[in-house]
């Protein structure tokens, strides 16, 4: 583990800490809501205008406030913020985005569906497979520093077909077509020690995004600085495409 790795621990560590807390509140927050409670999943989308809320604090409660989201999006208790021609109007003048997601281009895994946000509230960075290259890197410090999120967050996802791509054409030695061969060049050093391994697609989701956590600090001295300030938090997080969860990876 490198010296910028575990200071990102140690800031990471902290964030949850803070999340664990939040978490708490935000249930009895939606406790004392009895809309919140009673309220049927929604079936016709219906947007709420609500004033856009302060980025949080610090990084713990940034991921507190994406992992509620989830949360409603997993039950079906939806509020689709931010969505109205209000907030439409509001963040046209400018945003303030509270966290950075990179995740995969898959059609099935759009952040702001998935943890019920609205316009202002993500800063998306998307391309098969969640690796950070310089051009995505760049996207990433840009945000940060015109911005100042709290968060970073890596979201892979259950049989990421950028993974199963990059085994078979380590399986079968062959360069892929055009292009494509980019995202097998990019995840071949984390996927080919596993190549044999049990459910090799699970095992290298997993790997894919811990490397991109490693090498967002290794090879950023913008995010590693912010990170040891503690003002940012960077986070790997899986999404299941069955039952439509976020979870955080150790
Ligand atoms: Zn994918």
């Amino acid at each position: 583990m490198s010296g910028i790795d575990k200071v990102g621990r140690r800031a990471l560590l902290g964030g949850l800490a803070a999340t664990a807390g939040m978490a708490t509140l935000t249930g009895r927050a939606l406790a004392q809501d009895p809309g919140a409670v009673t309220r049927e999943p929604a079936l016709v989308p219906v947007a709420v205008s609500t004033p856009t809320e302060p980025t949080p604090p610090d990084p713990g409660r940034a991921l507190a406030r994406l992992l509620a989201g989830n949360q409603r999006f997993v039950s079906g208790h939806l509020r689709h913020p931010h969505q109205t021609a209000a907030d439409l109007h509001e963040v046209a003048a400018g945003q303030h985005p509270f966290a950075i997601v990179l995740g995969c281009a898959d059609s099935r895994v759009p952040p702001e569906v998935l943890f019920d946000q609205g316009l202002g509230d993500l800063f998306d960075n998307r391309v098969a497979g969640n690796i950070a290259d310089d051009l995505l890197l760049g996207s990433i410090e840009f945000a940060v520093e015109e911005f100042g999120p709290r968060l970073i967050l890596v979201l892979g996802h259950e049989r990421c077909g950028a993974v199963s791509a990059t085994f078979a054409a380590l399986d079968s030695g062959q360069p892929a077509p055009g292009h494509i061969g980019t995202i097998v060049t990019a995840l071949r050093p984390v996927l080919e020690p596993l190549r044999t391994a049990p459910d090799r697609v699970e095992a290298g989701v997993r790997a894919s995004v811990r490397a991109t956590v490693t090498a967002l600090t290794a090879d950023s001295e913008i995010l590693a600085e912010r990170v040891h300030s503690g003002e940012l938090g960077i986070v790997g997080a899986r999404y299941d495409l069955d039952t439509g969860r976020v979870t955080i990876l150790p």
